[in-house]
């Protein structure tokens, strides 16, 4: 362990918009439960920028790099060498500079499927999802989702082409289909919908029919805000079962992030329900 007073190591959070994350808070909460010597910035850059943002950072020292919305798949092509479920998606959330690498990782199945079926106590095996937006953080989710067996997945996006790829990246497997949102009118309602689109970043919730949840389904928001999210006030007000926001999957990527960084698993609980006290004061 470097000395408490030499200098810390950098990472950061590239995005755009990435005002609102909690991300340091998440780091410097890890970082002070595992008496880690880090420091965790935020940096926000456009599309345009993104590559010369993500290498600055490095040739600065920084160490490593969380990806958010809208830089996930061009950090898998910044990337040299890939990690298993980052090749799997074509999606990149953790890039590794250490020793001159350019590595990435996704993380985003990890945290996702630890909040869904460890924290919220739901199964995926044999039942119907539904995933709305084919991103970054979709390509990331869906190949773990898969892996645990559901009867079928579909996901919807806006534009068809951008869900084509993302089958085609995959692979085509057993179960995956793709489909616009307005080819969802007629279908029946599933066991569990999740929102992986940032329209509700922009306060926008995009009409989706209301037959996809009844009082068994099970809602879940990738986003996250203080208020309800607009997806979450959708489901709620067409009688889903239940709708939550991704502020678990939020602390449990960034914990397989910090461990990949550090080599160390942080315990989320505790930070999970610190956040909670501290975003909500
Ligand atoms: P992204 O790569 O920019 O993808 C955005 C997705 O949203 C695309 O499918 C896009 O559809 C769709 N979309 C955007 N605006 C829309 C609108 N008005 N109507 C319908 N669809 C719209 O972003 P991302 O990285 O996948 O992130 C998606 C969301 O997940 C964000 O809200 C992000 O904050 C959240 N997220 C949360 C966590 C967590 O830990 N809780 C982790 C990762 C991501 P098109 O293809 O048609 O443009």
């Amino acid at each position: 362990m470097p000395p408490k007073n030499s200098r810390p190591d950098r990472y950061a959070l590239v995005g755009h918009p990435v005002s609102h994350s909690r991300s340091p808070l998440i780091h410097q909460l890890f970082a002070r439960q595992t008496d880690e010597n880090m420091s965790y910035e935020l940096i926000d850059a456009s599309p345009d920028e993104f590559e010369t943002a993500a290498l600055g950072f490095a040739a600065a020292g920084g160490l490593g790099m969380n990806v958010t919305v809208p830089h996930k798949e061009a950090a898998y092509e910044l990337c040299r060498t890939h990690g298993k479920e980052a090749e799997a998606a074509g999606a990149v959330n953790t890039i590794s500079f250490s020793k001159g690498r350019r590595h990435g990782d996704n993380t985003d199945g990890t945290g996702f499927l630890r909040d869904l079926l460890g924290n919220h106590k739901q199964e995926i095996a044999t039942k119907r999802v539904l995933m709305l937006g084919a991103g970054g953080a979709a390509r990331g989710i869906i190949h773990p989702i898969l892996g645990e067996g559901p009867t079928e997945l579909i996901v919807a996006n806006r534009t068809i082409e951008r869900a084509e790829a993302l089958l085609q990246k995959l692979g085509a497997p057993q179960g995956l289909s793709i489909c616009r949102f307005n080819e969802l009118d007629d279908v029946e309602p599933f066991d569990i919908v999740i929102n992986a689109t940032s329209a509700g970043l922009k306060g926008e919730q995009p009409p989706f029919p209301t037959s996809l949840v009844n009082s068994d389904t099970f809602c879940y928001d990738l986003a996250y805000s203080l208020k309800p999210t607009p997806f979450v006030v959708w489901a709620d007000t067409n009688g889903a079962g239940y709708a939550v926001q991704g502020w678990g999957m939020l602390v449990e990527q960034a914990a397989e992030s910090f461990k990949i960084w550090r080599g160390i698993q942080p315990e989320t609980k505790p930070i999970l329900s610190t956040l909670m006290k501290v975003a909500a004061a």
